[in-house]
């Protein structure tokens, strides 16, 4: 089987006979179903945040989308979720609103938005809704509507006042951390703390990550997601020059990898580190960031445009984009599009160092955004890959250390 990279567009680099390829490495009969819908409500944002890859980076495709998704939109969109549902009988699925920002599109609107949702999609379906949000406009109103539809609610804050006001500002240069940290202090009370999902934060080189890790802390979520700014070997991200062996990423994760393993009760679930831990020990993934777990989520715009994972508008204009609509047919018409398919083919469609690589099953080549070079396209290790590989051996070294001493006790 050749992992040969064929060009589409100019651009877009994949391995060749991805179908073939998917229903013989995977034994299954075809592409997996998606499973996690996210659809952008709002194409616009209330923070102008200066890493954001909608705003910020090659694709500048939400300038000619609708602001709010249309009740017609929406509609077809619930009826192709629905319809998706039915024809793979899922069992489940998750729909994440996001943005821009999800809350920009007001109370009333959330409320009938998730009524026509859970209508349209059988009733044997369990329906897990989440929204994905900076929380600036997050309040007693808004909540009430969430605990009606049970959404869960995860937020976006990078630390501590000064490290979150670096970059996640107001357009007339403002910082947000007052008003999340207030939002958190509402969604963290009893009365809410059931919807509160967890916290994600982009990882800055420039900050303490200790620092960092205690004032997430202080929030008490259930998880803490730590995400890699979004970047390419033809972008590369702050701090990471290409082809250097130097792991900077790795070095500010594994100070709070440590703080965490050796805390004598767990606080938070850091899923970036459980997901490793969970990978060496033999399980699947549950994110894209590490591991060969097949893809199952499909991105919705706010003009009912299907595309895949959102991070890849990082990459270059259009990168996200698979052409298709909810009114052009099922959501299966998205499951013949190379770069899914690509996102669920696991080894096959790795570049030739990670094929080889020795911590492949745990890292599977990083986030597939990252993997990306004007030239070669994605077919390439991620831009991140010293940081991968010192992390993952330095969690894989503490874990077989620990496993070798309970091994050792006499029984
Ligand atoms: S550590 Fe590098 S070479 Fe190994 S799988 Fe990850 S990205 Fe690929």
């Amino acid at each position: 089987m050749t992992n040969s990279a064929v060009g589409v567009a100019g651009m877009r680099t994949y391995p060749t006979d991805l179908s073939s390829q998917l229903s013989l490495s995977a034994g299954r009969p075809g592409p997996e179903p998606f499973r996690q819908f996210v659809l952008k409500v709002v194409s616009r944002c209330n923070l102008a945040c200066d890493y954001c890859y909608v705003y910020e980076m090659a694709d500048q495709s939400w300038r000619e989308r609708p602001v709010v998704m249309a009740a017609d939109i929406l509609a077809r969109v619930a009826h192709r979720i629905g319809e998706h549902a039915e024809a793979h009988r899922l069992s489940a699925v998750r729909i994440v609103l996001h943005g821009g920002e999800p809350l920009l599109a007001g109370a009333r609107w959330l409320d009938e938005a998730l009524t026509a949702l859970r209508a349209a999609i059988p009733a044997r379906v369990d329906v897990q809704f989440a929204i994905q949000t900076n929380a600036v406009l997050l309040d007693e109103t808004t909540l009430a509507v969430l605990h009606r539809h049970a959404v869960r609610v995860g937020v976006s804050l990078d630390g501590p006042v000064v490290a979150h006001d670096r970059h996640r500002r107001f357009a007339d240069g403002r910082g947000s951390h007052a008003r999340v940290a207030a939002a958190l202090d509402l969604l963290g009370a009893p009365a809410h703390r059931a919807l509160f999902s967890g916290l994600l934060c982009v990882v800055d080189l420039a900050n303490d990550p200790l620092a960092v890790y205690d004032e997430l802390l202080g929030y008490s979520p259930p998880t803490i997601d730590f995400l890699l700014p979004h970047g390419t070997w033809s972008a590369p991200p702050p701090g990471r020059r290409p082809d250097d062996p130097g792991t900077p990423y790795a070095d500010w994760l594994i100070a709070i990898f440590d703080r965490w393993y050796e805390e004598p009760r767990r606080l938070v679930d850091v899923r970036l580190f459980s997901e490793i831990i969970q990978l060496l020990l033999g399980g699947a993934s549950e994110t894209e960031s590490v591991g060969l777990t097949p893809s199952t989520v499909l991105v919705v715009e706010t003009d009912g445009m299907l595309e895949q994972v959102d991070a890849l508008k990082a990459a270059y204009d259009g990168a996200a984009a698979t052409g298709l609509s909810v009114a052009d047919g099922p959501l299966d018409l998205a499951l013949r599009d190379p770069a899914i398919l690509s996102r669920q083919a696991g080894v096959a469609a790795l570049a030739a160092e990670c094929r080889s690589c020795e911590v492949r099953d745990t890292c599977g080549g990083g986030f597939y955004p990252h993997r990306y070079r004007t030239d070669t396209g994605f077919d390439n290790p991620s831009v991140y890959c010293p940081d991968l590989l010192a992390l993952v051996r330095h969690i894989r070294g503490r874990v077989r250390a620990d496993l070798a001493r309970v091994l050792r006790r006499p029984r």
